[in-house]
């Protein structure tokens, strides 16, 4: 016999999704007003007034009567989020372990999480002639907060919700009666839709698809209206952006919409423009740089079905999009799709197969470097692989050659081969691209006299010098100082040492006076304009020297490049992180892949002090590919991701000893789980960052569903353990990065 009492009924009852640490969903009475599933409702929550989502009905709950309480109002007449895009986040909340209503507000704009009006739409609620007349012969004496508002509206109106929240702040409940006998009436004035830009053209592609492009297309589209995964696995320049564009013709052609991500709108506004000028329907744009307005703009835009494709970086894979025929992933290697930081740590791209399946519409994910977990599901035939091996055109692909940096002169960073090279290739008219992974003057400040380097306080880390600006700075905390002119230990001269990329561009200027640099970073590329505005000083041809970062190897087409020299792989090489070569590689190849894109033969020069690394060599002689299975089959010896499973708990403390002491207690929690192993706690590999203290439990199992139910059975008891002073930790399912 079940020893519960049984719950009351007290009506029906409404499960909302309130952003909390809870990690359930929280149960009020309903109001008058029906609140549908995927509304917003506001709710009383301790002292506050919170919005939350409505995401379930229940006809009892277990609370007792006293302590249920009751919804404030509903915001929503129609459901915000559908049941598909519902269902999806239901499930990212159980499978990152994430408290669901935080789950659920990350995929609201900022200002619907606040309770903005949904609509795009200005309502304007007046009192009606009926209701004027009714005011005037007092027939709202037993309901003085109706005849509060309807004066209002008879005297001040027409109001907006705006005005109306001020005045009133509960009047949504009051209103709703008066609405229904008539006395106050709404008119709607619609904001129309943004116009579309200029350059808007909607021309149709003059390429003729090449017939491995073809093949993918007709994969691809051959899969519309119903779920199908494929890696579209195709050498940069072979033309990827173009079978995009084709099948998202078709989609369009069918009435339906599609969904975009790439990894960083504010670095490929290449991309965004061409779909603007390919498509003469609304595209929508969903990324970091907009504005709280923009975003919300963008959203209702999305979900009002007026965008036929949204286009957006990782939080956009819950964009709203009615009719949804197709979702594209573009650069689906790119590690910033997966959400690092906070506390709801999901993988875009993942979480993009996982839509397209539950809205059962073909997903496509395309990159030159593919992730090893999509090679493995190709592996697995869980995804189908669509190559495309050749460059779109006459372009050839570029030849890749490493110097090697223990038998040829260096100076300044730059081996004479290398700068002999560049002067050969802009002498002859091309333009060279420079990449080296590290921004600033130099990565340190050091003493000549007794070995002081500048560290930051606050992290176990380097301060970087930036010379034009005189300052050091910590790239990981932000920490800044000024320039220090001596050693402050001893009063020596101080030297910067190594290289970034201001101090490459320095050298530069000295080597080739006579060629024009524009320099790629994030001190550099502060805004979108200035990215457009160094992309303009390269296709025009004036700069001809390219100095950057990462920045460079997304996607961007400079077609007159034809020398890409790599400064710095070897930092890679033998870190202790399993994905480093797995991202090196891929680094390597999409920046070499900015080289030759058009006519003219590419060349890449590669420095290093390793010519003989496996890694290097495997990349060379057998291009990524090649490189790929052997990689592949070492993680699969090791039992490591995409083989194995892995969660990560990481905590932080103030204190040196609080976190691990925190994933200690955690570790003995969870000891014994039958095909689960426990690794640590270890310190992270920087220890202290930003003034916390760092360290992580790691999980492994072979098994995803075993290291789910180990995970759901864990979590609880690690939520009960005590966190002293300011103690934060999350868990990371999946982890990119594990050291
Ligand atoms: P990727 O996305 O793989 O880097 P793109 O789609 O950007 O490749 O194509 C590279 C270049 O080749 C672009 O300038 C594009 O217009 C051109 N291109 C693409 N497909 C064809 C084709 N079938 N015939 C001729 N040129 C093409
Ligand atoms: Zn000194
Ligand atoms: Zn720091």
């Amino acid at each position: 016999m079940d020893k519960r009492t049984p719950p009351v009924s007290q009506g029906p009852i409404l499960k909302i999704a309130l952003d909390t640490p809870l990690r359930r969903l929280l149960d009020y009475r309903a109001g008058e007003t029906p609140a549908a599933l995927g509304a917003r409702v506001r709710v009383p929550f301790g002292r506050q007034q919170r919005v939350g989502l409505v995401v379930g009905h229940a006809e009892a709950s277990e609370l007792p009567a006293d302590k249920l309480r009751a919804v404030t109002d509903v915001i929503d007449a129609e459901p915000l989020l559908d049941a598909s895009l519902m269902g999806l986040l239901a499930w990212a909340a159980d499978y990152y372990h994430h408290p669901v209503g935080s789950v659920f507000a990350s995929a609201l704009p900022k200002l619907l999480r606040e309770g903005a009006d949904a609509q795009d739409a200005v309502s304007l609620w007046s009192a009606t002639p009926v209701g004027r007349e009714a005011l005037a012969a007092g027939s709202l004496g037993r309901a003085p907060k109706q005849r509060e508002l309807l004066d209002l509206l008879a005297t001040e109106g027409p109001l907006d919700a705006d005005r109306l929240g001020e005045r009133l702040p509960r009047w949504r409940e009051t209103l709703r009666p008066l609405v229904e006998r008539g006395f106050a009436d709404r008119e709607v004035e619609r904001v129309t839709a943004p116009p579309l830009p200029d350059d808007h053209a909607g021309s149709a592609s003059e390429h003729v698809l090449s017939a491995d492009q073809q093949a993918a297309f007709n994969a691809v589209t051959g899969s519309l209206g119903r779920f199908g995964s494929f890696l579209l696995d195709g050498v940069t320049g072979s033309g990827k952006t173009e079978v995009y564009l084709r099948a998202i013709d078709a989609v369009l052609a069918r009435g339906q919409t599609a969904l975009v991500l790439c990894p960083e709108i504010g670095l490929t506004p290449q991309l965004v423009s061409r779909f603007r000028t390919r498509f003469a329907v609304p595209i929508a744009a969903l990324h970091s740089g907009l504005t709280d307005r923009g975003r919300l703009a963008a959203w209702r835009s999305a979900a009002r079905g007026e965008a036929r494709i949204v286009i957006g970086t990782r939080s956009a894979v819950f964009a709203p999009l009615p009719d949804l025929g197709l979702i594209v992933v573009d650069e689906e290697h790119d590690a910033s799709f997966k959400q690092h930081e906070g506390g709801f740590r999901y993988h875009a791209r993942d979480l993009a197969i996982v839509r397209a399946q539950r809205a059962q519409v073909p997903v496509l994910l395309g990159s030159a470097t593919p992730s090893f977990e999509s090679l493995h599901n190709v592996q697995l035939a869980k995804t189908t692989r669509l190559s495309l091996p050749q460059r779109a055109g006459a372009a050839a692909p570029p030849a890749m050659k490493l110097v090697d940096l223990r038998a040829h002169p260096v100076s300044k960073g730059l081996s004479t081969p290398l700068s002999m090279t560049m002067k050969h290739h802009l002498d002859a008219g091309g333009q060279v691209l420079v990449f080296i992974n590290r921004r600033g003057y130099a990565p340190t400040l050091l003493c000549k006299g007794c070995g002081w380097s500048a560290e930051c306080e606050h992290c176990d880390a380097r301060m970087t010098v930036h010379q034009r600006e005189q300052r050091l700075s910590c790239h990981h905390c932000g920490a800044e100082s000024g320039l220090l002119p001596r050693c402050p230990r001893c009063g020596h001269d101080v030297k910067p040492l190594g290289h970034g990329t201001e101090r490459v561009e320095e050298t530069l200027e000295t080597l080739f006076p006579e060629y024009p640099i524009a320099r790629f970073d994030r001190d550099s590329v502060r805004q979108p304009d200035d990215l457009e505005a160094a992309i303009d000083r390269v296709t025009s041809g004036e700069a001809r020297i390219l100095v950057g970062t990462q920045m460079l190897t997304k996607g961007h087409h400079f077609p007159d490049v034809t020398l890409v020299g790599v400064l710095n792989a070897d930092q890679s090489l033998f870190s202790t992180d399993f994905r480093a070569a797995e991202r090196l590689a891929q680094t390597i190849v999409q920046v070499a892949g900015r080289a030759g894109r058009a006519s003219r033969p590419g060349e890449v020069l590669i420095q290093t002090e390793f010519p003989d690394h496996p890694l290097l060599t495997a990349l060379l002689t057998e291009g990524y590919g090649g490189f790929a299975q052997q990689a592949l089959a070492e993680r699969a010896a090791a039992r490591w991701p995409p083989y194995g499973r892995l969660a990560l708990l990481r905590a932080s403390s103030v204190s040196p000893g609080g976190a691990i002491d925190f994933l200690t207690a955690a570790r003995r929690l969870g000891e014994g789980a039958a095909g689960v192993a426990l690794r640590g706690p270890v310190p992270a590999a920087m220890l202290r960052r930003a003034g916390r203290h760092h360290a992580q439990l790691l999980v492994e199992s072979g098994d995803r569903p075993l290291l789910q139910r180990f995970l759901a059975g864990w979590l609880p008891g690690v939520e009960q353990l005590p966190t002293p002073g300011g103690l934060r930790w999350a868990l990371d399912v999946d982890p990119l990065e594990v050291f």
